[in-house]
């Protein structure tokens, strides 16, 4: 559920019709709803409401921007990050330094010191190595940091290849097998405190029964660990869970993930973690774009639009489907390639697809991109960093500027000895 919705034939976010703000801000544009975030972040909460000791750390990298992760740290989310610039945003929102999270495969030596200084409350150890490497550096700075140990179940997400990562083939965590040798080693360092295990097999997960096996296959570990006498207090069971991107899809609902949690993890007594990004942020958000021209093909009708693969890349990197919707529809319908003014094929966001029927000028949206959106934009083609709006009831605000290709091209020289 969303607060994006028709009033008086035009598509508003809340109160505020888009076609506002497209005016005063100018488009691309990005567009959340924090009424839709804040439903989001309770709805997820609540499906979890049945367990005892519960911890959610929003995992940053679906949507940094600060606005949304204060909003967040005002719903008592802590943050799943994954470099020092996301732990740097986690706390200038607010977030306390005991509830973030930093994950991810390559945290560099300056990353973990930085980490360490600012206290964080858990970091989830992708390999020994890495282990090793922390236990040193806080040894040497005279704290012990608090660690899980990231396992790879080897369990298949069925999901897109491109964000599966629960695979033995993907590059993150540690093998299953070798996970109990990995926890005990790790326990004897000086520098670290382990009190647990994490695992994340993957992103848009739509079918909760590979969750099933990899959370079943992680108690099971737990209780090895157990058995070896090691303390474990935490288990980090990871984010991942899907969103409906297209109009009538059918997913498992929050609450039936925190049912399945139930059913698995209901006397494993821990405290559990989660991690979830796409499903708190991606309903929340549209990217606002206006068409440029219709041009007409051999076969269907190009819709070329002024936002691009640089500031919505999911189509592009991983085949994503969109929903497109006109800002002010008529009623009337058409079938069209949609596709934005950058020089790549790959600049596609759809192919043959029935949509509202839109002219050069129109303003239309691509629904569901609150999560992995403006995060992954970029400036390829000389084109400005998509700014980023939040509405709440009427009011509404920029929360992050466009960045005018000037201000890139400011930031560039040229050596004196190419003259
Ligand atoms: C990406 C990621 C998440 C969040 O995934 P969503 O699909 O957005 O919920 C959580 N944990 C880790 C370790 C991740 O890499």
């Amino acid at each position: 559920m969303d607060h994006f919705g028709i009033v008086d034939g035009e598509l508003h976010a809340e109160q505020v019709p888009l076609g506002r703000i497209a005016r005063e801000v100018g488009t691309p544009v990005y567009v959340y709803s924090r009424a839709t975030l804040s439903r989001h972040a309770k709805v997820f909460r609540e499906a979890l409401s049945a367990l005892p000791k519960v911890h959610i750390a929003f995992a940053v990298k679906s949507n940094p921007n600060l606005a949304v992760l204060r909003l967040l740290a005002r719903e008592g989310y802590g943050a799943d990050v994954v470099s020092e610039g996301e732990m740097n945003r986690a706390l200038a929102a607010g977030m306390r330094p005991e509830d973030v999270v930093f994950s991810g495969v390559g945290k560099t030596r300056i990353e973990l010191v930085a980490a360490l200084r600012a206290g964080i409350g858990q970091f989830n150890l992708e390999s020994e190595e890495e282990g090793v490497e922390l236990a040193e550096l806080a040894s040497d700075m005279g704290v012990r940091a608090t660690c899980t140990l990231r396992v790879n179940p080897d369990v298949d997400a069925k999901t897109h290849a491109k964000i599966s990562t629960g695979k033995a083939e993907n590059k993150f965590g540690v093998a299953y097998d070798r996970a109990a040798g990995i926890y005990a080693r790790l326990s004897a360092l000086p520098g670290l405190e382990m009190r647990g295990l994490a695992v994340h097999i993957g992103s848009q997960i739509t079918d909760l029964e590979p969750s099933r096996q990899a959370f079943l296959k992680m108690g099971a570990l737990m209780g090895d660990l157990r058995a070896q006498g090691h303390n474990v207090t935490h288990m980090d069971l990871g984010g991942g869970l899907g969103v409906p991107y297209k109009a009538g899809d059918n997913l498992p609902t929050p609450a039936d993930y925190g049912r399945l949690v139930s059913e698995v993890a209901q006397d494993w007594d821990v405290t559990l973690m989660f991690e979830p990004g796409r499903v708190i942020t991606g309903n929340s958000g549209v990217l606002v774009t206006e068409v440029v021209r219709v041009k007409q093909g051999t076969g269907n009708p190009w819709i070329v639009v002024d936002a691009a693969m640089n500031d919505l890349a999911r189509p592009a990197m991983y085949d994503a489907w969109h929903d497109f919707a006109a800002v002010n529809p008529t009623g009337e319908a058409m079938v069209a390639n949609i596709v934005g003014p950058i020089c790549e094929s790959s600049d596609t966001f759809a192919m043959g697809r029935d949509i509202d029927a839109v002219k050069a000028g129109d303003l239309a949206v691509f629904r569901t991109a609150g999560a992995y959106g403006a995060t992954m934009a970029n400036t390829y083609n000389s084109r400005a960093l998509v700014p980023e709006v939040m509405v709440d009831g009427e009011k509404w605000a920029i929360v992050a500027s466009r960045i005018e290709p000037a201000a890139i091209l400011a930031a560039e020289q040229v050596p004196d000895w190419l003259d």
